[in-house]
């Protein structure tokens, strides 16, 4: 506070009008001496802090200032003692009943010569409450405003009361609830019936870890659902527990997530009937190469058994002719010489038509297996015999090598009997006279082992992997006896697996086609 000497000024001149002014201002003035106590406070201290003006002349600053802040305020005293001035000091001051005012002000320093006389501080109540309130009714509308422009929903409520604190536009929008009922209901009352358990577990979740989310079910006033994401916090103000969270509508989401499924199941289904229609035409295809397959077979088949039929027909068709011609004049001996090329070729007709006829029923899967117990030295015995007239025409000698076994086995005795016929008939075959057969059986552990051993001519090791091939001759065979199907192994092992057993051979690989290396074929049958 300054005067001017240069400019009249009224009313410094005047101190009653500088009192006035002092007495009516609306802050809180007051001076001070150097030992602090009170030389003069205007008319709105007094009345703020209910002392007369004849009881402030007898107090001293401390006695108006709140003791938190006592210790400041004798610094601050100092610092003014040497002179210096503060601007916006605050602190709080206490009335004389009691009432602690926050404060706010300047306070500058009087001094005469250089030397200090007194303070004056000039202070107005820091924030008036209603002030506070308003600033604070200001924050709370803005933030309800924020709230309320939301588009999900958003609330608050207490734990565990679950008393709804806020909530925004949007809650009370789509639920249909008025602010009044929403205030009375607990976030619970908004979930539908099926979701309840739900909602209460995720409150508890949300407690125990500080955030969860769900989808639940929100049931409106009108009884309408809408399927919402909810997802909240856990936040706790001084010693209160609250609950805040959104809502999000997933309507929308769940139409698209079904429409998804719709598609996706289409997908599959249409992929299923690709899939269908692949195996489909596949299996057509499988049938037409299979269709032709068999057609070539059957035409392979039917061209190379009349090629082998017409071989004993065109024999047969000599010899007759031969005797129709008189070629065998009165010779009886020739005569029956040749009946007997007739008959032999007769013979090897059905024997090759047999073959044939097995060929076809195995093919086709006619061969129905009948079993019966079947004692397997027996029907041996049976075929060696019928076999008997061969062997002893071409003076094989013939070995049994039985083992001291019960050879009984359930089996079907047709598909035996072809077995045991062919091995037997090959080893006669391909064995020169004056050489030796043996007939082996035994049992090894649940096994029936059966060998035809031969001395004969034996299978060049270059062609022994087409052995059981239809039609298959080895050379060796075709140039030592021409006559032959090449069937006989064919049906063996077709028969032989159709019953559930193996059939192998062995026979010294042997680049010598004229040398006889023999042949020995097993088959084994499980007899369990
Ligand atoms: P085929 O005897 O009518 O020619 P198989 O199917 O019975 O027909 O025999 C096929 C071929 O196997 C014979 O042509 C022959 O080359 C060979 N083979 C079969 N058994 C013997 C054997 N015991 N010794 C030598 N070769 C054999």
């Amino acid at each position: 506070m300054q005067t001017s000497k240069n400019k009249p000024n009224v009313l410094f001149d005047d101190a009653a009008a500088c009192r006035e002014l002092f007495e009516s201002a609306n802050d809180l003035i007051q001076s001070v001496n150097e030992n602090g106590r009170f030389l003069y406070v205007n008319k709105k201290w007094r009345d703020v802090l209910g002392y007369t003006e004849e009881e402030a002349s007898r107090m001293a600053f401390p006695d108006i200032i709140h003791q938190d802040h006592l210790q400041a305020c004798f610094s601050l005293f100092q610092e003014l003692k040497k002179g210096k001035s503060f601007d916006n000091v605050r602190t709080q001051f206490v009335a004389k009943n009691g009432r602690v005012i926050d404060v706010s002000g300047n306070i500058s320093v009087r001094t005469k010569d250089g030397k200090f006389v007194s303070t004056w501080g000039i202070f107005r109540e820091a924030v008036p409450h209603t002030e506070v309130e308003d600033t604070l009714r200001q924050e709370q509308k803005f933030s309800q405003a924020l709230i309320d422009s939301l588009p999900s929903i958003f609330y608050v409520f207490e734990v565990p009361s679950l008393r709804m604190i806020r909530w925004n536009r949007a809650l009370t929008h789509i639920f249909g609830f008025s602010n009044e009922e929403t205030a009375k209901m607990s976030p619970i009352d908004f979930i539908d019936e099926h979701d309840k358990r739900s909602a209460d577990l995720l409150i508890r979740n949300v407690a125990a870890h500080g955030k969860a989310a769900a989808e639940l079910n929100v049931r409106a006033k009108d009884g309408h659902t809408v399927p919402y994401f909810f997802s909240a916090v856990h936040i706790g103000i001084d010693d209160k527990k609250y609950i805040v969270g959104i809502g999000i509508d997933i309507t929308d989401l769940r139409k698209r997530e079904m429409e998804l499924d719709r598609v996706a199941k289409k997908l599959v289904r249409r992929d299923f009937e690709l899939l269908q229609t692949n195996d489909i035409l596949r299996i057509r295809d499988e049938q037409i190469t299979k269709e032709h397959e068999l057609n070539r077979a059957k035409s392979e088949f039917v061209s190379l058994a009349s090629h082998q039929l017409k071989t004993p027909l065109t024999i047969i068709k000599w010899y007759i002719d031969m005797l129709n011609a008189g070629y065998a004049g009165d010779s009886l001996k020739k005569e029956k010489e040749y009946l007997g090329k007739i008959y032999n070729n007769t013979e090897r007709m059905i024997e090759l038509i047999d073959a044939f006829l097995n060929v076809s029923r195995l093919e086709l899967d006619v061969f129905s297996v009948k079993k019966e117990p079947i004692n397997l030295k027996d029907k041996m015995e049976l075929i060696l015999k019928n076999f008997e007239p061969k062997i002893k025409e071409k003076n094989l000698k013939l070995l049994r090598s039985y083992a001291k076994s019960n050879f009984v086995f359930a089996s079907d005795v047709k598909m035996i009997q072809i077995i045991f016929e062919n091995l037997i008939s090959n080893a006669i075959k391909y064995t020169p006279s004056g050489g030796q057969i043996q007939v082996r059986m035994q049992k090894k552990g649940s096994e029936i082992l059966i060998g035809v051993v031969d001395t004969g001519i034996g299978i060049p090791g270059d062609q022994q992997s087409k052995i059981f091939t239809k039609f298959f001759r080895a050379d060796n065979a075709s140039s030592y006896k021409a006559d032959g199907s090449g069937l006989g192994l064919y049906i063996v092992k077709t028969v032989v697996e159709k019953i559930g057993g193996k059939v192998w051979f062995r026979s010294p690989a042997s680049s010598n086609q004229h040398k006889n290396i023999g042949t020995a074929f097993y088959v084994a049958f499980s007899s369990n």
